[in-house]
């Protein structure tokens, strides 16, 4: 079995101001993580090489007037809305990231790899087929799911586990039922949607699952939601491909949120969805990196986390230097377990109507 990463060192040069949390040490860091780790000389691991992604297949997401607009205001500099700039040569690294999960996604479904993992940036969830937002200019994952779809998969399951609600990846989709959309994020919190009633509308009615999650939540609580939702569910859709929006700003050093996740616990979310893949769907799995803005102390644990799971290396010693770790007393809340069960009683009560493992 072997892994993909793709990444390319353009993915270093997006910036929209050295301060903004969405800033290029998030993967320099990493990457340094990486090599030390010995990670790019493993056996297992193949380094894929993204290409910009195709006009005709960005344009299946969004529409020709905003993708003009970010073209033109990527020569002179622009601005989308008070997170989201559009600095000078932004287009043509943006392009490279949608491209980064096409071809993560071109490998698995050639053969080539097994899983991969597209270490690209700038993040994609939040934008809308009309808009960038949030740090997000172009839909990575939306962009993939649709080159999928046109390569014959008929049923693909989008599982984001941002901090943030995929909003601009719940608007794409909302209406296909060939797409099932699961997110589980931070509530309260930007940009404010992803409530348990949000199902999907039309032909896409209960392809959209909403799970949101109180601050403090913890390893524990994320495993119980993938035991009672995101298993059972995944199982009666039978996707024939596995995305995963993957964020890494649920850990619990981040400064933009307040969830309680380590990097022991994304390595067991990943090892849990490459198992789902493996079950249901030849092992085919993509996961795209999102948000995650603890540079130093969460983001080098856990991509490492991510790619040991995905390549099936043992991920028991994944763990945070202890000095990090004596800070998760801080975000971690006793009462947090008992509301995502009263929420996952809530989501599995709603779709019960869709979904007859929720019966
Ligand atoms: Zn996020």
């Amino acid at each position: 079995m072997k892994t993909g990463i793709v990444f390319h060192k353009k993915y270093l040069e997006h910036e929209q101001t050295p301060t903004h949390p969405e800033r290029r040490e998030r993967l320099a860091y990493t990457i340094d993580q990486l090599t030390e780790e010995g990670i790019f000389e493993d056996e297992r691991i193949v380094l894929i090489n993204p290409e910009p992604a195709k006009e005709e297949d960005v344009l299946r997401v969004h529409t020709r007037e905003y993708i003009e607009f970010l073209k033109a205001a990527s020569k002179t500099g622009g601005f989308i809305d008070f997170d989201t700039n559009v600095p000078v040569g932004l287009f043509e690294v943006a392009m490279l990231a949608a491209g980064g999960a096409i071809k993560a996604a071109k490998y698995v479904v050639e053969g080539k790899v097994r899983n991969a993992f597209a270490m690209v940036r700038p993040p994609g969830h939040h934008a809308k087929p009309y808009t960038g937002a949030g740090f997000c200019y172009i839909n990575n994952v939306a962009v993939m799911v649709e080159w999928l779809k046109r390569r014959g998969f008929k049923r693909i399951l989008i599982l984001d586990w941002d901090a943030h609600h995929g909003d601009g990846t719940q608007e794409i989709f909302y209406e296909d039922d060939s797409v099932l959309f699961i997110s589980t994020h931070q509530m309260p919190l930007y940009p404010g949607t992803g409530y348990p009633h949000e199902v999907g509308k039309g032909r896409g009615e209960g392809y959209t699952i909403n799970i949101p999650l109180p601050p403090g939540t913890s390893d524990e609580s994320y495993l119980y939601v993938f035991e009672k939702v995101i298993e059972p569910v995944a199982e009666e859709f039978k996707p024939e491909f596995i995305a995963i929006s993957a964020g890494q700003d649920n850990h619990f050093t981040d400064p933009l949120t307040g969830l309680a996740l380590t990097a022991r616990g994304y390595a067991e979310m990943m090892k849990r969805a490459v198992d789902l893949a493996e079950k249901l769907c030849k092992g085919r799995l993509v996961a795209v990196l999102e948000g995650g803005y603890s540079v130093e102390s969460a983001l080098p644990y856990t991509n490492l986390g991510i790619i040991a799971a995905l390549a099936g290396m043992d991920i028991s010693n994944i763990r945070e230097p202890a000095k990090i770790l004596s800070e998760l007393r801080w975000r971690k809340r006793d009462y947090a377990s008992q509301k995502v069960r009263d929420t996952v009683a809530e989501v599995r009560s709603i779709h019960s109507k869709y979904w007859s493992c929720f019966r």
